[in-house]
């Protein structure tokens, strides 16, 4: 394939989903470009993100050709090495284990694992073959890890998944409260532009709520630095005194919700002393954010994994949902909750029933009729989808440890760093009698653990479809073919089906009739994008869902008005706009909630809160921006930040390697003694697996306790004890080492 213009994608990293334009490079003139025939910018077309991009995405052609897993392989054992196979081969052997696994030990017994970088279309493949063809809901995707939470809040809060709110918030809210978010590093082109409208109007607020002063603190007009676990005290002690000062919607909740009192009694057991002993920071501080909100006009909260991975992940999404619901601030421009989605599809996840709860369409598989809707619509036999959800990501896990899982499949994603408890993990997957891992990359941290690799084509080298944070849904082209004999996941998931017998399900010949078909399935949906096609995402440019075929009335003959609009088949960039909810009774719904703290709280033995994070420039496990220069060197080792005075109680230097032991594992990471970090916590990045650093996995210090609703697991605090390494210890633990052989499991 030969490119003679440019093409429109999107950035392949995080959920902000940016617009990039690829152009071929024209004739070489240096190194770099001779070893790269294309060049990336950001698209000024693409209205999420007008352009900007930021490092990742500015670097991303980078990684396209470095370390790709360009043929199956295959071994009988994890004690051999692999060697190379056909398609052929690999597929029938895959298919064959299937089928016997399915034989002999039932459909439960498989497993799929798979991710947020799946585009749409892959996505919407594997639930058909896991769910409908296989029959198991044993599919989930590492957006468990990432947004859950999120889905679980708005489902239990608002009657349906989606964030209501759009980027041109962003714009037009007079305070902006962010908490669990360090929007700067982690989604910096939806904080470039919050920044600049602060900056612009100086009477814009804005709040930012993290246990770090992140970056992103560091702009705030109110920093509140609450001891980690402690979001619902402050949320709840904001809502008390809002309550105490009438500074609330009366006529809103009483029109639109439902549960305010039950709210109004917990909230009454938070006075600002409380809240502010409990959260470590003063009651004044407390106070302040309660009126910056309660004399705003348009308040938009903004959150991201410092939320969503707790514990009680799904209360503190409802907890931020009720502040909003109690002063009417959402479905009107500037205002609402607002989830930062981790990864560039976990939306279309979502969208596809992309987790082991969920069917096509925000279906439930514990919904009667959504599973006969989806079974009809797809020509399976009724019964065929279970009627109770699959294994979580963790399930699978534990699923191996006691033999019920036989057969995994991984996609796209690299639990080996990603999960919690590694080692704990590690030594599961070490048992798995089959593991098929289906990746770009070769070798990653989980391509040790497989007997069957499959090549999948990338960023790229695949057309299809992604939806960002605010429900914009681009048309992701490719313009280059895969290496090798690397295939698009989704030919490769629809290849097996077609081997199992299940050719009418899956005859699609490109991926524009996958979509085809996907999209007829939300029709009439919440997440309604049937009025969406490739053909129309290619001529019209990126379109917001709800997006429903038309169906012209009265409403939709006034295009000025967004119903009006989004009846004519167009795309609405808000949800909510006329306060109705997709509840049974149209009204949003209170939370009551205490807070629960930590599922680990520190203790003698173990007396300090780890936290995890991520860093500019890096992405999750490194298998892209480890192979980048630029962003590789950005942070180019792992580090612990610790307090001054616990650093000197213990006596650790700056630079001094630390080692840090829970009741799971043990790590070690060079000291970084900062005032940015509150006393009696630590906080490491999470980037960092075997291939890049001995020794420096901040999940092989992390627990599996989830919260009970979305099953998201903990992975933002645990308890840790430290000591310094003895010099004679301080062999070279930490330096990136780059593995080009698997690694020794
Ligand atoms: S902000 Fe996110 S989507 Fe945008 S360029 Fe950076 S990594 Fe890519």
């Amino acid at each position: 394939m030969t490119v003679s213009s440019s093409t429109k994608t999107l950035c392949p990293y995080c959920g902000v989903g940016c617009g990039l334009e690829v152009t071929p490079a024209g004739k070489p003139s240096g190194e770099e470009k001779a070893m790269n025939p294309w060049q990336v910018r950001g698209d000024r077309t693409h209205p999420s993100s007008q352009g900007m991009v930021c490092v990742k995405g500015a670097t991303v052609l980078e990684s396209l050709d470095k370390d790709r897993l360009l043929y199956p392989m295959m071994r009988d054992s994890l004690a051999q090495p692999f060697h190379r196979c056909s398609w052929e081969e690999a597929l029938e052997r895959v298919c064959d284990r299937i089928q016997t696994v399915r034989a002999e030990y039932g459909a439960n017994a498989l497993c799929m694992y798979g991710s947020g970088q799946f585009q749409t279309e892959e996505y919407y493949v594997a639930q058909k073959l896991i769910k409908g063809c296989l029959g198991t809901n044993n599919f989930d995707a590492n957006s468990r890890l990432c947004m859950s939470s999120a889905v679980a809040g708005y489902v239990q809060s608002l009657g349906s998944d989606g964030p209501p709110c759009c980027y041109d918030d962003l714009d037009l809210t007079d305070c902006a409260f962010l908490i669990g978010t360090n929007t700067a590093e982690c989604h910096p082109i939806i904080f470039n532009r919050l920044r600049k409208h602060h900056k612009k109007n100086p009477n814009v607020r804005l709040i930012v709520v993290d246990p770090r002063c992140t970056t992103t603190a560091e702009a705030a007009d109110l920093h509140l630095a609450i001891r980690p676990g402690t979001d619902i005290d402050l949320l709840n002690g904001i809502a008390h005194l809002l309550l105490r000062w009438g500074l609330i919607d009366q006529p809103f909740i009483d029109a639109h919700t439902s549960g305010f009192e039950a709210f109004a009694e917990v909230a009454r057991h938070y006075p600002p002393e409380r809240v502010a002993e409990r959260c470590q920071i003063s009651a004044a501080e407390v106070e302040t954010a309660a009126r910056y909100w309660g004399e705003s006009q348009r308040v938009l909260s903004l959150w991201s994994m410092g939320i969503n991975q707790s514990s009680e992940g799904t209360a503190k999404v409802r907890s931020i949902i009720n502040l909003h619901l109690m002063t009417g601030m959402i479905g009107k421009p500037g205002a609402g909750p607002f989830s930062l989605t981790g990864q560039p599809n976990a939306m279309g996840g979502r969208e596809t029933g992309g987790l082991s709860y969920l069917l096509p369409g925000y279906r439930s598989v514990t919904n009667p009729q959504h599973r006969a809707e989806v079974e009809n619509y797809w020509g399976l036999p009724a019964g065929t989808i279970q009627p109770t959800p699959g294994r979580t990501a963790w399930e699978m896990i534990t699923g191996l440890e006691l033999g019920e899982v036989q057969f995994l499949w991984i996609a796209a994603t690299n639990p080996v760093v990603s999960l919690p408890d590694l080692e704990r993990t590690k030594a599961a997957l070490r048992r798995s009698p089959f593991t098929v891992y289906q990746d770009c990359y070769y070798p990653t941290e989980t391509s040790a653990y497989a007997h069957v690799l499959l090549p999948a084509s990338q960023w790229g080298e695949e057309t299809g479809t992604m939806t960002n944070s605010e429900r914009r849904v681009t048309l992701c082209r490719k313009f280059r073919n895969p290496p090798g004999e690397s295939r698009p996941d989704w030919e490769i998931f629809a290849e097996v089906g077609r081997r199992l017998g299940f050719t009418h399900q899956f005859a699609f010949q490109t991926a524009a009739d996958v979509f085809a078909e996907f999209v007829q399935l939300t029709r009439g949906r919440p997440c309604d994008m049937s009025g969406l096609s490739h053909e129309r995402l290619a001529a019209e440019g990126p379109l917001h869902w709800p997006c429903p075929i038309s169906s012209l009335d009265s409403e939709a003959d006034n295009p000025t008005t967004e119903e009006g609009e989004r009846r004519k088949g167009k795309n609405s960039p808000r949800l909510y706009i006329d306060l109705h909810f997709p509840t049974p009774d149209g009204r949003a719904r209170f939370a009551a909630h205490h807070s629960r703290g930590l599922a680990e709280p520190p203790d003698e033995a173990y007396p300090f809160i780890l936290t995890t994070g991520r860093l500019y420039g890096h992405w999750h496990t490194q298998t892209r921006t480890g192979r980048i220069q630029k962003t590789s060197e950005m942070y180019d080792s792992p580090f612990i930040e610790i307090h001054p005075r616990d650093a000197e109680q213990l006596g650790i230097q700056e630079g001094e390697l630390v080692e840090v032991r829970s009741r799971r594992g043990m790590a070690r990471f060079p000291a970084t003694v900062t005032k940015a970090i509150a006393p009696g916590t630590v906080f490491v990045p999470m980037h960092w697996g075997a291939m890049w650093a001995d020794s420096a996995e901040a999940n092989a210090l992390t627990h599996h306790h989830a919260c009970p609703d979305s099953g998201q697991p903990e992975l933002k605090a645990c308890a840790v004890q430290l000591a310094p390494v003895k010099p004679n210890d301080s062999q070279s633990l930490l330096q990136p080492s780059m593995m080009t052989s698997p690694i020794s499991v």
